[in-house]
């Protein structure tokens, strides 16, 4: 691996975040770049953990495990983004500063059962299946305000906002109106919660589709193939 083929990556991210944030009336600082390490070895996650991300993402419970236990984020926060059974959650709840794919009552229950176990309190998203897609797992449009209740109701979790992977497609723009229903949904939910509830969250953006994300109003976005390389 070429540390400084990564580290330019990287800068090159921070300067298109940076740019794109200031065109949507923000700074640099409000977007976070989280590095989407599946599939690497740990020597790579922790140069990685070296250059200016904010934080690590990771979508499958054995890899989070041995990349931890190798210490390869370097002190760096982490997040849950993949599919999550339930009788997974035990090992992700306070492994994690945030799990980011909730998206089943069944799972919200199981998440807040293990955080109350361990007297801590879980910051969480909820994902949306914001292009209603068959063959992905988050929440529809419809079930997102019932499980926004749930997860407010809930003790030991902390609903901090929304998370979404919309349909694909060659050019970014097109991802824009997805990215865009995401914002105004995050709006109403925020409204819906009420004034208790930090909902300041908005996980979107990829490779490659980052810069139309953030300029629809992304927190967060979560970045693999343009840091790491193609995946093997
Ligand atoms: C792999 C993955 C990403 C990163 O995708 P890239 O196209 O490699 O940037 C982001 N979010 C989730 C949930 C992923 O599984």
């Amino acid at each position: 691996m070429d540390l400084q083929r990564m580290s330019d990556a990287v800068e090159q991210i921070r300067g298109q975040i940076a740019d794109a944030a200031k065109q949507s009336g923000r700074r640099a600082e409000d977007v976070l770049l989280c590095a989407v390490c599946k599939t690497q070895p740990s020597d790579i996650v922790l140069a990685s953990a070296g250059l200016p991300i904010d934080l690590f993402g990771e979508n499958r419970m054995q890899e989070l495990v041995s990349h931890q236990q190798e210490g390869a984020f370097g002190g760096k926060p982490c997040h849950f983004i993949g599919h999550l059974q339930t009788n997974k959650v035990r090992r992700v709840v306070g492994q994690v500063e945030m799990i980011q794919s909730v998206n089943s009552p069944r799972l919200l229950e199981a998440i807040s059962r293990e955080a109350r176990r361990q007297d801590i309190v879980q910051d969480i998203l909820m994902e949306v299946n914001i292009g209603e897609e068959a063959t992905k797992t988050g929440a529809s449009e419809e079930e997102v305000f019932p499980l926004i209740d749930l997860a407010l109701a809930s003790e030991g979790i902390r609903l901090r906002g929304l998370m979404a992977i919309p349909p694909a497609f060659d050019n970014s723009d097109q991802s824009r109106g997805y990215f865009a229903a995401m914002r105004r949904l995050l709006e109403s939910a925020r409204k819906h919660a009420g004034g208790d509830a930090v909902l300041d969250t908005l996980s979107m953006g990829m490779t490659d589709s980052y810069i139309a994300a953030i300029l629809e109003g992304s927190t967060l976005v979560r970045i693999g193939r343009a840091i790491y390389g193609e995946r093997l």
